[in-house]
C-alpha cells in the first residue's frame, strides 16, 4: 500500500439547518438513542432549555457547563451520564461546550448530537476536541473515533446571537480555502490524517465564494436578527464548509499565524475567528500574493468588520520582540505553516505581518466608511 496515496475525507453522520430546526431535536433523540443528557452553556441554559423541555415527549437530562472544556470538565459530564445511563450526548452552545461534548461522546461510546448556538467556528461537524486546562491555556487536541452523529444548526437562534460571533466565524471560514489549497499543493495531510480529496478541496472554494458573496448582507441581517437566503448562506459556509474544508482539506499558514499571536496575552480577548483572518492577510503577503486578491481579502474584511491590522486585535503598538514571538510561535516543529508551498523562516513572517499591518492601516485610512467600525 502505496501511503502517500491515501487521500481520505470525513463528514458528519446528517447536517441539518434551518429555521425552527431545534424543534426536531426531541425526534432525533429518539431515533439515536433512549435517554439524552443535554450539556447546555449559559445562555443556552437561560434560553432554550426550559422551551426545549416543556415540548419534548421524553424527559431529558440537562447539565450546565462549567466554562472550559477540560479534561476535569468532561470526566465530571461522563460521570453524570453513566450514572443516569444515557446513550446519546447533546452539546447544545458554542465552540466550548460542543468540544466537551464531543469527548464525552468519545470517551464513552455514546451518540453525539451537536446543536450550535453560534456561528463563531468550524468545531460543530469535525471529529477533533481542544482541550484547555482549567485555567484557559491550550492542552492537547483529542482526535475522536468518529464524527458527530448529527449537526443541528437552527438559524433563528444563530441570528439572535451577536454579529461579532458570526463575523469571527466568517473569519476562521475565510482561511478554509487559503489553507486547504495549501496542503493540496505542498502534498501535505488533512486533520483526518490523509491527503486532500477533490471533494474538500471544491467545498473549500465553496466556502470561501459563498463567503465573498454573501458575507455583508449576512452581517447586517444577523445585526437585524433576521433569517434570510444570505444568512442562511453563510451559516451553512461557517459552519459546514468551513467544518469539511479544514478537516479534510487541512490547516497551513492562517491557523499556524493564529496560534503564535496566542502567544501575546493581549490578543486573548479576541475571538479565534479574528486572530485566524489576521493570519489569512499575512498569508497572502507570505505567498506573494497577486495585488487583486489582496485587495478582494482586504475588502471582504473590511466589508464584515473582520480586523484588517495589528491594533484592532490587540497589539496596539507592535514591537520587534512581540512579531518575533508570534512568529515563533507560527513556525513550531510540526506546525500547520510547513504545510505552504513555498520556503517559510521566521524572518519572512514577521516581514509579512508587518506588510500585511500596514495595509490594513491603509485600508482603513483610505476607506475608512467601507466597513461598520470594528
Ligand atoms: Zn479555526
Amino acid at each position: 500500500m502505496k501511503q502517500s496515496k491515501i487521500k481520505t475525507a470525513v463528514f458528519p453522520n446528517r447536517y441539518i439547518q434551518g429555521p425552527g430546526a431545534i424543534g426536531l431535536l426531541p425526534e432525533w433523540i429518539a431515533r439515536l438513542g433512549s435517554k439524552a443528557l443535554i450539556v447546555a452553556g449559559k445562555t443556552a441554559l437561560r434560553e432554550i432549555v426550559p422551551k426545549l423541555e416543556k415540548e419534548s415527549p421524553q424527559s431529558l437530562m440537562v447539565t450546565g457547563f462549567g466554562g472550559e472544556c477540560s479534561m476535569k470538565e468532561i470526566g465530571r459530564i461522563a460521570e453524570t451520564a453513566k450514572n443516569a445511563d444515557c446513550d446519546v450526548i447533546v452539546a447544545l452552545g458554542g465552540g466550548k461546550v460542543i468540544d466537551t461534548g464531543k469527548a464525552v461522546a468519545h470517551e464513552l461510546g455514546l451518540k453525539m448530537i451537536i446543536v450550535p448556538t453560534i456561528a463563531s467556528n468550524d468545531a460543530p461537524t469535525s471529529a477533533i476536541s481542544v482541550v484547555y486546562t482549567e485555567s484557559g491555556t491550550f492542552d492537547h487536541t483529542i482526535y475522536l473515533k468518529n464524527n458527530p452523529d448529527l449537526v443541528l444548526v437552527d438559524t433563528e437562534i444563530i441570528a439572535k446571537a451577536p454579529v461579532r460571533l458570526l463575523v469571527a466565524g466568517m473569519g476562521d471560514a475565510l482561511a478554509t480555502w487559503f489553507e486547504a489549497d495549501a496542503c493540496s499543493r505542498s502534498g501535505s495531510l488533512n486533520e483526518a490524517g490523509g491527503y486532500c480529496t477533490q471533494a474538500a478541496l471544491a467545498l473549500a472554494r465553496l466556502c470561501y465564494e459563498t463567503l465573498l458573496l454573501h458575507g455583508a448582507e449576512a452581517a447586517e441581517n444577523c445585526r437585524q436578527n433576521k433569517v434570510t437566503p444570505a444568512l442562511e448562506k453563510v451559516i451553512e459556509a461557517n459552519t459546514l464548509l468551513s467544518g469539511l474544508g479544514f478537516e479534510s482539506g487541512g490547516l497551513a499558514s492562517a491557523h499556524a499565524i493564529h496560534n503564535g499571536l496566542t502567544r501575546l496575552a493581549a490578543t486573548h480577548v479576541f475571538f479565534h475567528g479574528e486572530k485566524v483572518a489576521f493570519g489569512t492577510l499575512t498569508g497572502l503577503f507570505l505567498s506573494d500574493s497577486p495585488e487583486s486578491l489582496i485587495d478582494k481579502v482586504y475588502g471582504f474584511c473590511r466589508s464584515v468588520g473582520l480586523p484588517v491590522t495589528l491594533t484592532q486585535i490587540g497589539i496596539t503598538v507592535p514591537t520587534e520582540e512581540d512579531l518575533r514571538i508570534v512568529a515563533e510561535g507560527a513556525c513550531v516543529d510540526g506546525g500547520f505553516i510547513w504545510h505552504e508551498p513555498y520556503e517559510v523562516t521566521v524572518d519572512r513572517v514577521v516581514e509579512a505581518m508587518k506588510k500585511a499591518d500596514e495595509r490594513g492601516r491603509m485600508y482603513l485610512t483610505d476607506k475608512p466608511d467601507s466597513a461598520i467600525d470594528f
